[in-house]
């Protein structure tokens, strides 16, 4: 069994029942941008995903971002979103989840990570105590790098995500 599983699974932002996580003590949700928020490379914020920022803070949930991506292309989305950041944090390490949670004041049981990635966003967010929610690449416009993982990881996701819950 692979260890670093998503505890849920979701075909996009849009789709996760955030209700659910609330009542299950969430408080704060850490969003990957390339493929989760945005698509990849995308500079534009669309008003749908950005209702939905809004819709989630309405509800109570502190929010930040949590990239790779450089200081430029994160601080370009996240001030879009209207959102704080944290950049180049080289998930799965954990440095830049621990500054997450410094940033929502909050301990890790009570944050979700929510990224497209399993060996960058869940392996992360899983080592670094978050519940963590898996969605779907919006595109398959990725590096030469990520199209390399995303082999690996399909074929552990095709092996089991018949045993992991839709969210
Ligand atoms: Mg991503």
């Amino acid at each position: 069994m692979y260890k670093y599983l998503p505890d849920y699974i979701a075909q996009g932002i849009s789709d996760i029942d955030y209700k659910r996580l609330y009542d299950m003590g969430i408080r704060g949700l850490c969003f990957d941008i390339d493929n989760t928020l945005v698509g990849m490379y995308d500079e534009e914020i669309h008003k749908k995903a950005l209702t939905l920022i809004n819709n989630l803070k309405n509800m109570g949930f502190s929010i930040c971002i949590l990239s790779n991506a450089s200081k430029k292309r994160t601080a370009l989305i996240a001030t879009g979103f209207g959102l704080e950041y944290v950049y180049r944090a080289f998930k799965p390490l954990k440095q830049g989840f621990l500054i997450v949670l410094r940033i929502l004041d909050l301990e890790p049981h009570k944050c979700a990570m929510i990224g497209d990635q399993l060996f960058t966003d869940i392996r992360g967010g899983k080592k670094a105590g978050f519940l963590t929610v898996m969605t779907k690449r919006m595109n398959n416009h990725e590096s030469l790098y990520v199209r390399f993982k995303r082999i690996f990881e399909d074929r552990i996701m095709r092996k089991y995500i018949k045993g992991i819950e839709k969210i």
